[in-house]
């Protein structure tokens, strides 16, 4: 058995393995006499590695534990909120495959994840006893990439891909570029360099690193979770030669300020990880608590810009509520056009306030 083997299946899976000393809030409590009543009426699936576990602190609006330790109001509905707020089903072009823009195929390998992050938008999948994509439904993903050659990118998501053994997971990258006769990018979002760093073998790191155009999507929302342990796993890839981005989750108490983004963003460039997105949290069912109103992020991301090198900033995005797709938020401080001095200018205001100046060039 492997160190990550032994660290998942010691990973805290009731509220009776938490460790001697970690009290939980009134609101923690709750939801787990909810879900531990004889006949729970409802069920949000727990789990947390012990290593992920160690970074939080015990004050109630600790930004690691929010992440990892459940709540009362995930049982909370609003009427806005939508069990598959992306339509991802609408997309789903054949069991488990999603296909929402056109050059690019999501496929959701397994629904299995290290931790069930408390605040996933893809509830409805994660945790949801489907288990892993089985060969008939690779197979069966392949046909379709062979038949849509517009498609240039294949994006592996879950739950989390980085559950499934080395063995399986290659097999899958394997089976799709032998069989697809054109270049394909490879997308791998995954959590577990941060709440399960020592899924990042060095063996794991080097195979990925052998296979062309493959990146790694991270997701780390504070700088807390920049440790040396997932410093190393991040290094390890890097090492052999795979990029890795960042999307984080813009959320309340957790990481809803200028200070905490920066030191985030600039954190991840530390270790050479490129912040890509920063999201808007999504409509998903009992996730309210962790949203921020969408101008106060727009103002927060503007006020960052100023702060932090264009390197560090990631894209603020919303992924619209309905199928609508991922939009930028991001600010363009265009404010129309005008005529000045006798010629037609875009009028912009700088991140100092004042009003600057393009000329409209004609063709
Ligand atoms: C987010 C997403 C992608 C990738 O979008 P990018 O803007 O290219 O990062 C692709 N497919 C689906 C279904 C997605 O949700
Ligand atoms: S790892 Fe991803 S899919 Fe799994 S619970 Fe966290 S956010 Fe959701």
């Amino acid at each position: 058995m492997r160190q990550w083997h032994r660290q998942r299946a010691d990973s805290i899976r009731s509220r009776e393995e938490l460790p001697a000393g970690f009290t939980l809030q009134p609101g923690e409590e709750e939801f787990f006499k909810t879900v531990e009543s004889p006949s729970p009426r409802k069920t949000i699936d727990f789990c947390v590695p012990r290593y992920y576990l160690s970074l939080a602190g015990n004050s109630p609006g600790d930004p690691i534990r929010r992440q990892c330790i459940p709540d009362v109001r995930e049982f909370d509905r609003l009427p806005w909120e939508d069990a598959d707020p992306l339509h991802e089903k609408a997309y789903t072009v054949a069991e488990r495959i999603i296909h929402r823009y056109r050059d690019r195929v999501l496929i959701l390998v397994t629904d299995e994840c290290a931790m069930y992050c408390r605040h996933c938008f893809r509830r409805y999948f994660a945790s949801r006893a489907k288990g892993a994509l089985s060969e008939t439904q690779l197979q069966e993903g392949i046909r379709y990439l062979k038949a849509h050659t517009e498609v240039h990118e294949v994006l592996l998501s879950g739950g989390d891909p980085l559950t499934l053994e080395d063995r399986r997971l290659l097999h899958i990258l394997e089976e799709i570029r032998s069989q697809i006769n054109r270049p394909l990018v490879f997308r791998l979002a995954t959590r577990t360099p941060v709440v399960l760093p020592a899924r990042i073998t060095t063996e794991l790191a080097a195979a990925l690193g052998k296979i062309p155009s493959l990146f790694i999507i991270s997701q780390f929302n504070h700088a807390r979770e920049i440790t040396p342990e997932s410093g190393r796993a991040v290094e390890k890839l890097t090492h052999a030669g795979v990029p890795v981005l960042n999307q984080a989750v813009l959320m309340k108490g957790i990481n809803d300020s200028v200070e905490t983004l920066k030191d985030l963003f600039q954190g991840l460039l530390d270790i050479r990880v490129k912040p890509y997105y920063l999201f808007q949290g999504d409509l998903a069912p009992g996730t309210a608590h962790f949203r921020v109103p969408l101008g106060e992020g727009m103002d927060l991301y503007r006020r960052l810009r100023t702060e932090i090198s264009g390197l560090a900033m990631p894209v603020y995005a919303v992924d619209l509520p309905g199928g609508g797709g991922k939009i930028p938020l991001s600010d363009t401080y265009l404010e129309g056009a005008e005529f000045v001095d006798g010629r037609l200018q875009y009028r912009f205001t700088g991140p100092d306030g004042k009003s600057y100046f393009y000329p409209a060039e004609e063709r």
